[in-house]
């Protein structure tokens, strides 16, 4: 065991980070460490290094970046039984108190005293990464890494698209970063028929179509109404999944919903969002969820026979894989939303 390691680490409260040695973590009691082979990059990691508003209030620096991963257990904390050192694992993100009303209550993933891997700890930007025991997900080991690290993000999908189910109904997606086209893809291999898809920017929308997005829509250049009412017959979708964080997204998605139907919202808005609640959402009998994080653990077992089963496929999700050390490249990429997943590579000088 090496006794330093190389890490993405947010030291200044300023866009960017800095790949550095740090000491190797050793993992306290219930705690394990892991040997990191990929990380993918998230939207939040995003706001991270362009230290937003939001990062700025949360963030405590310095701090290593990053909680997508996927890799191989190397040592084992004080009490951790039921794992092993080799163990291919990802890990949930969410960190719970497990005392507090909703984690007594079967709904861990909204405790009341939530934290974050990577965003209220340190993160997997890194060789090696400890994590909760409790977090652990003990990974199929016909899932690549790149893949496995991306089963976090796509447990986001499946809990919005599958909060009610799709089979045999249409549905519009509205914004196509990486979790929106994670979630056509689980829409399609759920049985949606009618995949209506919209994003601004072009070269997403060509992936949702690759995807399995039966009808993609430019909001710039469209009417998103109009489009879903003519391919509906007049009806509207049963299903919006709104992935956008859009004020004007969300209303017309809303339009877009013939009553009675359903939304899920997982995308988070830049302040307050203005809508007509009467008419979109309470006189047309819309049920509208809030979706955050994923069941726990319910939903990373969905993720594993989705992807093991070969049902859904990551290969034009996943579309850039970097070497660590070429971490600037891989966030400037994402800053570009000309990608869709993107993945670090931890080769450990292999
Ligand atoms: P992203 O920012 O990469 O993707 C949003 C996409 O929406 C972009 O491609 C953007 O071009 C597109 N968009 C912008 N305006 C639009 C419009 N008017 N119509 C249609 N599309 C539009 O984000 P992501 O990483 O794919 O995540 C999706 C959303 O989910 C984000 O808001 C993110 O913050 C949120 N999120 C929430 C949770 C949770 O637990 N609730 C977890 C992960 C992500
Ligand atoms: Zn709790």
């Amino acid at each position: 065991m090496p006794e330093t390691m190389w890490a993405i680490v947010k030291t200044k409260p300023e866009e960017g980070a800095e790949l550095m040695q740090v000491p190797v973590p050793s993992p306290g009691p219930g705690e394990v460490l892991v040997r990191v082979q990929a990380t993918s990059i998230c939207g939040t990691d995003l706001h991270i290094w362009e230290w937003n508003h939001w990062a700025e209030q949360r963030i405590h620096l310095p701090q290593t970046m990053g909680h997508e991963l996927a890799g191989r257990i190397e040592a084992l904390g004080e009490g951790v039984e039921h794992l092993k050192p080799g163990m291919f694992v990802s890990a949930e993100t969410h960190i719970t108190c497990g005392h507090c009303y909703q984690c007594r209550t079967g709904r861990p993933e909204i405790c009341q005293n939530l934290r974050i891997l990577g965003v209220d700890t340190n993160g997997v930007f890194a060789e090696y990464a400890v994590v909760p025991a409790e977090n652990i997900i003990i990974n199929d080991e016909r899932i690549p890494p790149d893949y496995a690290s991306v089963q976090e993000p796509l447990g986001n999908a499946i809990d919005t698209v599958l909060a009610e189910d799709v089979a045999g109904k249409p549905v519009l997606i509205t914004g196509l970063g990486p979790v929106g086209l994670l979630a056509v893809a689980v829409a399609k291999a759920s049985g949606a028929t009618h995949i209506f898809a919209s994003e601004p920017n072009a070269y997403r929308r060509a992936l949702a179509e690759e995807v399995g997005a039966t009808r993609v829509i430019d909001p710039l250049k469209e009417d998103v109404v109009e489009v879903v009412l003519e391919g509906t017959e007049g009806n509207g979708v049963e299903v919006l999944l709104e992935m956008s964080g859009n004020n004007r997204a969300l209303a017309d998605g809303l339009k877009a919903v013939t009553p009675g139907g359903r939304a899920s919202i997982l995308a988070l808005y830049n302040g307050d969002v203005t809508l007509d609640l009467n008419d979109l959402v309470v006189l047309r009998g819309i049920r509208v969820y809030g979706i955050t994080g994923r069941k726990m653990f319910s939903t990373w077992y969905k993720a594993r026979e989705f992807l093991s089963s070969g049902r859904l496929d990551l290969s034009k999700i996943v579309t850039h894989r970097f070497p660590f050390r070429e971490f600037r490249e891989a966030f400037e990429l994402m800053k570009s939303g000309n990608s869709g997943k993107v993945v670090l590579l931890w080769d450990h000088g292999e």
